[in-house]
């Protein structure tokens, strides 16, 4: 029999697959249990915003259409809200996009990619799937005064003459750990201009505003710098795949060399560009994302379960035991939430921010299961 794992590129064969939180169906399917509520991949609890909505709508008379591959409107949008030129960003299908992109754009199987432990699975998979070396630096320990974070030292020192990328999340996922402002700069500022550093903001929105460390500000000063955005998170369009990526014009034009020419579908386009400028709706995100944030870590401390502080949509949670028969009592109690052993973290779950009736729920799942 023809063994196709071993006609498979170098790199891919020892990949680890991206697991992702378990969909409300399939727990429909193999339960049985009614009801569910999901906390288990960070999306928000308000769904879309109605702006977005209403232009979605608008764009489904024009779907026997390609996209518009430039998207022209949403960068037009984006240039605006960002104070930079059009020419400075480029879309993805989801941020995840850019994040491939660059990596097939700047990594061979004899350069290297730096990123902490415990953070976003996609780097190490991103990195690996060009047969590039993938750098992984020891997080922060959960002692340290940013526990389980970037241990910034350690990885400016892991940079050598192959590395090409660093790829930072702050916030970060799974653990919701941030760099502040001026630590970040620094870091940046030591690090060589022929190696790029990738700033993935996912989160940046659920920071208290006069917290938010904007990386997109320094982008004129780092021409190795790029950052990138999503709208799956408090924009609430995460079904629909968008993202971007800011950087100097040069790297824009490289990577979108190699992005397929029509990766963000068009009622996708329609929707971001209506959602960039939905205010209302993101300071609505924000702060039921506070109240529910408040919920959980009210219910960590009375329960004596020790989390790391989180400026993104989630919390983890250590349980200080094995937390795969917790997370299977909580689904069978109708609550999804994600582990993450494979991060190398077997005793915590990623627990995300629900509505507050959702978040009711979740606590109260918390009491029959720890309490
Ligand atoms: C969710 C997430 C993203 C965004 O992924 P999309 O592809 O834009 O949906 C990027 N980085 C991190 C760290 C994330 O957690």
């Amino acid at each position: 029999m023809t063994d196709f794992k071993k006609m498979a590129v170098p790199g891919v064969q020892k990949l680890n697959p991206y697991i992702p939180g378990k969909p409300i169906s399939e727990l429909e399917r193999e339960l049985g249990v009614e009801n569910i509520i999901k906390l288990a991949s960070n999306e928000n609890p308000l769904g879309p915003s109605p702006k977005a909505m209403k232009a979605i709508k608008s764009e489904m008379d024009e779907l026997a259409l390609y996209p518009d591959g430039n998207g022209f409107a949403l960068k037009k949008a984006l240039a605006k809200k960002h104070g930079i030129e059009m020419d400075c960003i480029t879309l993805g299908n989801g941020s995840n996009d850019v994040l491939v992109l660059l990596a097939e754009a700047f990594l061979t199987p004899s350069h290297n990619a730096i990123y902490s432990q415990y953070s976003f699975a996609v780097y190490p998979i991103a990195i690996q799937a060009v047969g590039a070396v993938h750098q992984m630096i020891d997080a922060t320990s959960w002692e340290a005064e940013m526990p389980l974070g970037c241990d910034l030292p350690a990885m400016k020192d892991a940079i050598n003459d192959s590395t090409r990328l660093i790829f930072i999340a702050n916030p970060n996922n799974p653990t919701g750990s941030f760099i502040g402002e001026e630590q970040l700069y620094q870091f940046i500022q030591q690090v060589p201009k022929d190696v790029i550093v990738v700033l993935d903001e996912a989160y940046l929105e659920y920071a208290p505003e006069d917290q938010r460390v904007d990386g997109s500000l320094w982008l004129n000063e780092f021409k190795n710098l790029v950052i990138t955005r999503t709208f799956s998170k408090a924009y609430g369009l995460a079904g629909f795949r968008v993202g971007y990526a800011l950087s100097n014009p040069d790297i824009a034009n490289i990577i979108n060399r190699i992005r397929q020419p029509f990766n963000v579908n068009s009622l996708a386009l329609a929707a971001a560009e209506a959602a960039i400028n939905d205010d209302e709706f993101l300071m609505k995100s924000m702060q039921v994302n506070a109240t529910g944030m408040a919920m959980l870590e009210a219910q960590c401390k009375a329960l004596n379960l020790r989390y790391v502080p989180s400026k993104g949509n989630f919390l983890l949670v250590d349980f200080g035991q094995d937390a795969m028969p917790i997370y299977q009592k909580m689904l069978e109690l109708g609550v999804i939430t994600r582990p993450v052993a494979n991060y190398g973290l077997p005793d915590c779950l990623r627990i995300t921010i629900g509505s507050e009736s959702e978040m009711q729920r979740m606590v109260a799942v918390m009491e029959q299961v720890c309490g």
